[in-house]
């Protein structure tokens, strides 16, 4: 299996309304702006498969992308958007929890993190979710061309220190979609966790 094979499967507003018959899924969530989108698309090798945000926040859709018949790529709707009302935000995380909950196909979680703010109270939350639903769980601590070498090793470290006190388990790493820093780390998780 190779992640350059995604191709847009559909939109769904809900869980219920996603797609039956996967039987692995890997899904990204990440505040908006984080750089989810650049990161499928680098990722994926596939440029505008999912789309960069000009407005932060207002798709509450998940994307679905197929790697093949049984394989998906699944883009969760950005979180922490304060322009998006709070009822939306609300019924939102609802659903996030849900997927969380009952989405059987779901193999692993990858969050997406800018580097130069991780671990906002929204990411600490979507970190804990997905822990108590026991997925295995990476972070990317994204737009790392935007920090010197050094202060991105830093960001990693304070991230890495986090994670050893407060959640145990979980994988941390530097990225950057416009450099192509950690994209083959991240691929090498993904699949792993697709192939198990
Ligand atoms: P999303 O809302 O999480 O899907 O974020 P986007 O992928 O749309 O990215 C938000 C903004 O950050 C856009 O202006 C991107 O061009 C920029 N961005 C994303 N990834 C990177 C990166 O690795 N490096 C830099 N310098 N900018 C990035």
């Amino acid at each position: 299996m190779n992640l350059n094979q995604a191709t847009f499967l559909t939109s769904a507003p809900n869980l219920s309304r996603c797609p039956q018959g996967s039987i692995a899924e890997v899904a990204f969530a990440g505040r908006s702006n984080a750089g989810k989108s650049s990161a499928l698309n680098r990722l994926t090798g596939i440029n505008g498969l999912a789309r960069t945000s000009k407005t932060p926040g207002r798709t509450q859709l998940i994307n679905f992308f197929s790697l093949d018949e049984h394989h998906n790529l699944v883009d969760l709707p950005g979180y922490g958007f304060a322009k998006v009302p709070l009822k939306v935000r609300q019924q939102w995380q609802q659903d996030l929890g849900k997927y969380l909950r009952e989405r059987e196909a779901l193999r692993g979680v990858i969050v997406l993190m800018d580097i130069r703010h991780p671990m906002t109270d929204n990411d600490r939350q979507m970190v804990e979710w997905s822990r108590w639903s026991g997925f295995p769980l990476h972070i990317l601590l994204t737009k790392a061309d935007k920090l010197k070498r050094g202060a991105a090793m830093n960001s990693l470290l304070k991230v890495q220190k986090i994670i050893d006190h407060e959640f145990p388990g979980v994988t941390a790493q530097i990225f950057s979609a416009t450099k192509g820093a950690g994209v083959d780390e991240a691929r090498r998780i993904i699949l792993g966790w697709l192939t198990e």
